[in-house]
């Protein structure tokens, strides 16, 4: 027996007619650059959102077709994302940051015909054009008179074009399984992957996003999108700030600590979400300003942590600075991102401030409509006793279940998708990152975590950034080497450092050999790049090595 409901469509274009409705006048705010800041509202939004639909679909773009963005966190973007996906057209958001083969190929790939692009990145595009022969038209992003000096296919002004264009638009219906959006996975190793997302799982996971136990997104927030909009939708904000009538601050391309910090504060933004590296920065910038100052410049309830994991000197820095919770989120690509948000539970109320970061350097607790399950490798669960470590999969309604055209074995007959990470969860569902599975330790038959090994050097206050790679060992088969690179003006000698990280990890995890570094080397969305160290240091000899004697 069926139920008697509406069936009615999840489509992406319902959530900003949503918020033009029910919070026409919450603004959006955008920073494009030179100190010039764009407002409008959400229904202004709307309005011009249905310019792009018209002007899109003028272009002869029809239903499924690809459309290509680089571009930076603006409103134009945010309009992108909505006139182009509710036409029926999927948005391919492209990171810039990639190397331009990598651009290439994506752009060939999914088939893109059009790109719309930032001004700041015209000669990226002019050297891209000669190779993407089936793109027939570049989109400059900006007005007339600024429009970039570059020759490349059907080059046009973007506002002249949305000049021209009506704002009269009827979103069409049609089956909410249909492709909205499409990102690759900016893997390190081999070719980028796409993962096309759905109308239906981006709504749902935007949805997911606005409950109080995962981002909590709500129309009384004013929300700083650090994360970038090319990178898994920005994490979505850019749908459930829509959803919820929230305020939204568009950062642009200026993320320095000190232009994070002015416009956490200018704007007195209450949420906020980002990468480590960029939390980093922010700090950095934070340090130099008066403590009661900076409590009464920063109003933030919410800072989001993710795309990898953060230091606990981090969580301890938000805690002592601003008296915020830094709440880690865990997901990638192919799981729209979002699967886990750190939360507390009521059994944490009375935890001990040490205890509290301890909770804190967990990634969190499945959120409803996903599942997440640990694996050992012969496919077997294993025990959530938050020690044993085991392949993570996951499953959900907004989990890719295959990539574009590419075929994989990262899935099971039962859905669950092999993310690549090793993790361990704890008895209330706490899921620990340990590693990426190429990136784990395995010495003497037991595993070592780089991630917390990692963590451990990074809170002694003179180590700015480290590594740990897993290199051959004669006699536990792998040991630990830790690349680091210090602070500033500031000394420490490897014995030091190993000195300090015997408080936080097991003696025998410590790593064999400390080597410091200038720099180390970062993928396009600023994540260590292992491949390289592993690469530098593939002939490195232990001292602890019988074999070097
Ligand atoms: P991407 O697809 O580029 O978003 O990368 C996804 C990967 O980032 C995951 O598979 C993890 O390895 C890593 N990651 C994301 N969030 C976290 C987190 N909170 N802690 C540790 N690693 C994370």
């Amino acid at each position: 027996m069926n139920g008697l409901m509406q069936q009615r469509q999840l489509l992406i274009s319902d959530l900003i007619e949503h918020a033009a409705s029910n919070h026409s006048d919450q603004e959006i705010v955008s920073h494009l650059g030179e100190g010039q800041v764009h407002r409008y509202t959400w229904s202004a939004a709307c309005r011009r959102s249905k310019q792009v639909a018209n002007l899109i679909q003028a272009l002869g773009v029809t239903a499924g077709q690809r459309v290509a963005t680089l571009a930076w966190n603006t409103h134009r973007h945010l309009e992108l994302y909505y006139g182009v996906c509710g036409t029926g057209a999927v948005l391919t958001t492209v990171n810039p940051r990639l190397f331009a083969e990598q651009i290439i190929y994506i752009l060939n790939h999914s088939g893109s015909t059009h790109v719309l692009f930032d001004v700041s990145l015209a000669r990226l595009v002019a050297q891209v054009a000669p190779h993407c022969p089936h793109i027939q038209g570049f989109i400059a992003l900006c007005e007339a008179d600024q429009m970039p000096d570059i020759v490349v296919p059907g080059l046009a002004c973007y506002e002249s074009l949305m000049a021209g264009s009506s704002d009269v638009y009827t979103w069409p219906q049609f089956d909410e399984n249909s492709a909205s959006s499409m990102c690759y996975t900016s893997g390190t190793t081999g070719k980028p992957k796409g993962v096309l997302y759905s109308h239906r799982s981006t709504v749902l996971h935007a949805m997911s996003s606005c409950m109080a136990d995962s981002f909590a997104i709500s129309a009384r927030d004013s929300i700083l999108l650090i994360v970038p909009m090319f990178h898994v939708n920005g994490w979505g904000i850019p749908h459930s700030s829509a959803m919820a009538g929230a305020r939204v601050i568009l950062p642009g391309a200026q993320l320095s600590g000190e232009h994070v910090y002015s416009m956490l504060r200018d704007e007195q933004c209450t949420v906020s979400c980002g990468v480590p590296t960029v939390w980093m920065s922010l700090l950095e910038y934070a340090e130099g300003v008066d403590a009661e100052q900076r409590r009464r410049d920063i109003v933030v309830t919410r800072f989001l942590s993710g795309g990898s994991a953060a230091p606990r000197r981090i969580i301890e820095k938000f805690e002592a600075y601003f008296g915020v919770w830094l709440c880690q989120a865990w997901g990638m690509t192919e799981t729209s991102p979002v699967v886990t948000v750190n939360t507390p539970l009521p059994r944490h109320h009375d935890l001990t401030l040490e205890e509290r970061f301890d909770l804190q350097m967990l990634a969190g607790r499945a959120l409803p409509g996903t599942e997440i399950e640990i694996f050992d490798d012969a496919g077997n669960r294993l025990p959530h006793d938050g020690q044993t470590t085991g392949q993570l999969k996951v499953r959900g309604h907004w989990i890719a279940r295959a990539y574009y055209q590419h075929e994989d074995d990262a899935w099971d007959a039962d859905d669950w998708f092999a993310t690549g990470d090793m993790a361990s969860l704890n008895a209330d569902g706490y899921l620990k990152i340990t590693d990426r599975a190429k990136d784990v330790i395995k010495s003497g038959g037991e595993w070592i975590s780089s991630l917390d090994l990692e963590s451990a050097a990074l809170s002694h206050p003179a180590i700015e950034e480290a590594a740990v790679i897993g290199l051959r060992h004669s006699h536990w088969q792998e040991r630990p080497l830790l690349i680091a690179v210090k602070r500033k003006e500031m000394d420490v000698t490897a014995d030091e450092v190993r000195e300090h990280m015997r408080h936080y990890v097991a003696r025998w995890w410590l790593p064999d050999d400390v080597v410091f570094a200038d720099s180390l080397p970062h993928t396009a969305t600023g994540k260590l790049y292992k491949v390289p160290l592993r690469k530098q240091f593939e002939s490195f000899r232990f001292s602890t090595d019988v074999e070097n004697a």
